[in-house]
C-alpha cells in the first residue's frame, strides 16, 4: 500500500468546535508518557485553547513541569476543559478554567486579568487556540462571517490577548504562538486560516523584537498534521481519512509529540537565549 492511499483514521466528521471524546482514535495528550523535570517551577501560564489538542498536551506537560495553568476554551467545551483540569491538579499543580469566545474582544481582552485573579500572576502566555474551516465552495461564496470567525480567532484575539497580558508579563516572562505548517505550503482550502498563520510568524518576529528590551521572549511552534478535534471538525471526511499521511513521517502526529516544543521554549532555563524564532513540528515538512 502506498502512501497515498493508506487509511489512518475513520472518515468521522464532527461539528465545530469538535469534542475529544467523539474521535477515533482518542489522541495521546501524554497523559501516561510525559514526565517533566522541574523546568517551569513555580511558574504560571495561560493557555487559550487548553482544552483540547495541543493545548491541553501543553497544559499537562507545563504542569509536569512544574507550572500552575490557566486554560481559555469555549463554552461548550466545557467537558474537555474539566478533562484538561483534572490531568492538571493531578500533577500537583493549580489549573484554572476560563470559559468565554475570545472572537468577543472584550473576553479576549478580559483573559490575562482572569488568569492572573486566579493563579496571582502570569510568566508564560500560549496563544494556542485557532480556527480554521475548510473551504467545499468556490472562494467567491466565502461569508464575511466566515472570514471574521478565522481572522478573529486567530489574529485578533492573539493581538488583545497578549496586549492585555503585557502589563503582568516582567522581565523573564514569555510568549508562545501556535503558528501551522500551513504558514510555509498554504492549502487552498485553507486560503484565509494559513493566511492568519502566515501573520503569526512575522507577528512573532516583530513583537520578539519589541519585547526583547523588556527581557521577554516571543516564539512560535509551527505544528504540521497533528490528530485534534479541530480536524473531523473542519476538514472533509476524505482528508481527515489520510490527515497527515502525505508527510515524509507518513503520518499524523499526536499532541504529545508537540507539546514539548512549547516547554522548550517556555522554560527559562533551556531557552533563555531563544527568541523570535519559529519551530517546526512537522513530521518532516519544511519550515522555511
Ligand atoms: P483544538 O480544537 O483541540 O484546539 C483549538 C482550540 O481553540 C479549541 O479547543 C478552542 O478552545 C479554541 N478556540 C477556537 N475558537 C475559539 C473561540 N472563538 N473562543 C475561545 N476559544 C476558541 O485543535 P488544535 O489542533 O489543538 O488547535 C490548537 C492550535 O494548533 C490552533 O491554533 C491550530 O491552528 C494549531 N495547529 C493545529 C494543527 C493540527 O493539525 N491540528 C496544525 C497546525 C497548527
Ligand atoms: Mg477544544
Amino acid at each position: 500500500m502506498s502512501h497515498d492511499d493508506t487509511q489512518e483514521f475513520s472518515p468521522q466528521q464532527q461539528e465545530p468546535p469538535g469534542l475529544t471524546g467523539a474521535m477515533d482514535p482518542t489522541p495521546d495528550h501524554g497523559e501516561r508518557s510525559y514526565r517533566g523535570s522541574g523546568r517551569m517551577d513555580g511558574l504560571r501560564a495561560l493557555v487559550t485553547g487548553g482544552d483540547s489538542g495541543i493545548g491541553r498536551a501543553v497544559a499537562i506537560a507545563f504542569a509536569r513541569e512544574g507550572a500552575d495553568v490557566a486554560i481559555s476554551y469555549l463554552p461548550e467545551e466545557q467537558q474537555d476543559a474539566e478533562e484538561t483540569a483534572r490531568w492538571v491538579a493531578e500533577a500537583g499543580r493549580r489549573a484554572a478554567l476560563l470559559p468565554g469566545d475570545i472572537t468577543d474582544e472584550a473576553t479576549a481582552r478580559g483573559l490575562p486579568e482572569r488568569a492572573v485573579a486566579e493563579l496571582g500572576g502570569l510568566e508564560v502566555l500560549v496563544n494556542n487556540a485557532g480556527f480554521q474551516m475548510a473551504r467545499r465552495d468556490a472562494l467567491e461564496d466565502v461569508t464575511t462571517d466566515e472570514i471574521d470567525r478565522v481572522l478573529k480567532t486567530n489574529l485578533y484575539a492573539l493581538l488583545w490577548v497578549t496586549q492585555s497580558a503585557l502589563p503582568h508579563l516582567g522581565e523573564g516572562a514569555c510568549v508562545v504562538n501556535n503558528s501551522s505548517i500551513q504558514a510555509y505550503q498554504p492549502s487552498t482550502s485553507l486560503l484565509d486560516y494559513a493566511s492568519t498563520k502566515a501573520a503569526i510568524n512575522n507577528l512573532t518576529v516583530n513583537l520578539a523584537a519589541e519585547l526583547g528590551p523588556r527581557g521577554i521572549r516571543v516564539n512560535a511552534v509551527a505544528p504540521g498534521p497533528i490528530w485534534t478535534p479541530l480536524q473531523p471538525a473542519t476538514q472533509p471526511p476524505e482528508k481527515v481519512a489520510k490527515f497527515g499521511a502525505d508527510t515524509p513521517l507518513g503520518r499524523a502526529g499526536q499532541p504529545a509529540e508537540v507539546a514539548p516544543a512549547f516547554v522548550f521554549l517556555a522554560s527559562p532555563s533551556d531557552a533563555s537565549y531563544v527568541s523570535g524564532t519559529v519551530l517546526g513540528v512537522t513530521g518532516g515538512k519544511p519550515v522555511f
